[in-house]
């Protein structure tokens, strides 16, 4: 017999296995011993009155066997199949290239950005030597922003199933089996590329094609019609059907799809500072006691106010994560985070972000649908100028920058490359400074101890989401006035996020093989 149950522990119960088989058979009426195995299928935290893990479980009597969580997965030889080319191989990009490898199309994936192995010294770089390279960095390389992310794996996505086969191929391709366990999932920086890696040896060993350092620069287009994209290095790559799955951070792409007239729109998105705590204060706010003891991961939080008549809210908060720096050019500061599968660090930070829509950055840019990104643009470039020198960030402490005062130090930071002295209250814009203030101060309503001088924020955060929308048709995911262009994943403005983009990537080749047959 097979059976599934639904328990509350407490965080020691739930670590005794022993008082698990207990309360099964207690539960069930049977005795311990007819309890062949059990596994926990399903857990989460909940620390609103009292830590407690609420668990489901299965367990098995007789001869009976668990079903496998994970998922089977058929790849075929795609060597002689119909090309399409992906632009881009982060989350959305390579979803889309394994969907080809089950759908049977062969991918033919391009990748301005370098192969892991290469990527990751220009990722010490930034963190050693504070020094930035525009083509390799937290956001381009194999496996885009998704490689050196945080790899939380939760999506506002509503498609369970969509989810799920994602959860699974990751553990396919290597993530730990508990992301299909946890109702946070949670993959971490330190195994992530290793995952990114397998999934390009598989597309290779199917027999589609991954090609780094390779930079498109212009979609082949004649009447309406893709043909194919060309390359920094003016080498052409034709097909009938091209994926676009650049992410956010790829302005330059915006740019020549406008010239090729592209149809796209303005969009609203958010920015702010990424704020860090001592990771101990969190654990102590959100669990209500001091120190966590060990049966309690790193606590997170999730906050959202509304403050004169827009969000400000909590972003990716890392528990036991790094600020890292996550600009993609020179003479910007732009600050992200992220954390290894333990969270082991001694720092909580989140991006904490202001909703703005298209009427706040109008007057950024004469082109309406690049005002977005001209407003980025600008902050980033202020973060800039109000650093030092190499990639150090400006930063106030917390309780100063909500009481518009100077600070007079900083305190200690995860940020390798050094934080700066400099007034944020003074040089954010109004829309976002004056709100961020407010909303801390409402923050330390609900989280007594939030606002608080141990604290410190550091700017700035505007990469949360797309600025520019590329319009594609709802049902068919292409583009509405370029056939075979099927722009998808962050860049495209209709996804966000490691898991949503992924899905993404993987619609739109199910979209492009339906018209196909
Ligand atoms: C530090 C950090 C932490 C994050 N943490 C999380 C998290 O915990 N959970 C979460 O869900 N999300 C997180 N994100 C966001 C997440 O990484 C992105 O939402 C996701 O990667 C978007 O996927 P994508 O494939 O659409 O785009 P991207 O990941 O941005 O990939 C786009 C790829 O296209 C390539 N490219 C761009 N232009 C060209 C061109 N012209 N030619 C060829 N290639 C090109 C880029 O080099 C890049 O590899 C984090 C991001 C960062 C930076």
């Amino acid at each position: 017999m097979l059976k599934e149950i639904d328990f509350i522990f407490s965080p020691s119960q739930f670590f005794n296995k022993e008082y698990i088989l207990n309360s099964i058979a207690d539960k069930c009426n049977i005795s311990p011993g007819d309890i062949k195995n059990f596994r926990i299928i399903r857990k989460s935290i909940d620390a609103r009155k009292g830590v407690k893990y609420n668990v489901r479980l299965q367990f098995v009597t007789g001869n009976d066997q668990f079903p496998a969580l994970s998922g089977t997965f058929e790849f075929k030889d795609v060597s002689r199949s119909e090309a399409v080319i992906i632009i881009g191989a982060g989350p959305a990009g390579y979803f889309a290239a394994i969907e080809c490898l089950l759908c049977g199309l062969k991918p033919v994936v391009l990748e301005r950005g370098k192969s892991i192995d290469d990527r990751k010294h220009d990722i010490a770089k930034i963190n050693r030597e504070h020094i930035l390279n525009p083509e390799s960095n937290y956001a381009f390389g194999e496996g885009g922003a998704g490689t050196y992310s945080d790899g939380k794996l939760y999506t506002r996505s509503k498609k369970r199933g969509d989810i799920t086969e994602i959860l699974q191929l990751l553990n396919f391709f290597g993530a730990p089996e508990d992301i299909l366990i946890d109702s946070h999932p949670h993959i971490g920086t330190d195994k992530l590329p290793v995952i990114m890696k397998n999934i390009r040896n598989k597309i290779i060993e199917c027999g589609g094609e991954v090609h780094f350092n390779t930079k498109v620069t212009n979609l082949i287009i004649d009447k309406g019609i893709i043909h194919g994209v060309i390359t920094s290095e003016r080498v052409g790559f034709q097909a009938q059907n091209v994926i676009l799955a650049t992410g956010h951070s790829a302005r330059d792409v915006y740019y020549f799809l406008d010239s090729q007239a592209v149809i796209m729109e303005e969009k609203g998105f958010a920015m702010g500072i990424r704020v860090e705590h001592p990771q101990e204060l969190i654990d102590s706010i959100q669990y209500k006691r001091s120190g966590r003891g060990e049966y309690l991961p790193p606590a997170t939080y999730n906050i959202v106010k509304q403050i004169n008549g827009r969000g400000v809210y909590s972003f990716c908060m890392c528990p036991g994560g790094t600020i890292v720096n996550a600009s993609t050019d020179k003479e910007q500061i732009v600050v992200n985070g992220m954390s290894n599968s333990r969270r082991n660090s001694p720092f909580a930070n989140s991006g904490i972000v202001v909703e703005l829509r298209p009427e706040d950055f109008y007057s950024y840019s004469e082109k309406k649908i690049f005002s977005g990104l001209e407003f980025q643009k600008y902050f980033e470039r202020m973060a800039f100028q109000n650093s030092a020198s190499g990639l150090s960030a400006p930063a106030q402490r917390l309780g100063d920058f909500v009481k518009g005062k100077i600070s007079s130090d900083l305190p200690k930071c995860s940020y390798y490359p050094g934080l700066i002295n400099s007034p944020l209250h003074f040089w954010l814009p109004e829309i976002i400074g004056e709100r961020l203030r407010s909303g801390f101060k409402e923050f330390d309503k609900q989280m007594k101890g939030f606002l608080t001088n141990e604290a410190v924020v550091v700017g700035v955060e505007s990469r949360t989401s797309s600025p520019v929308k590329i319009l594609r048709d709802t049902e068919t995911f292409n583009s509405i006035n370029i056939k075979g262009l099927y722009p998808c994943g962050e860049g495209s403005g209709y996804a966000g996020g490691i898991v949503s983009s992924a899905i993404d990537g993987r619609q739109a080749i199910k979209k492009l093989k339906v018209k196909s047959l």
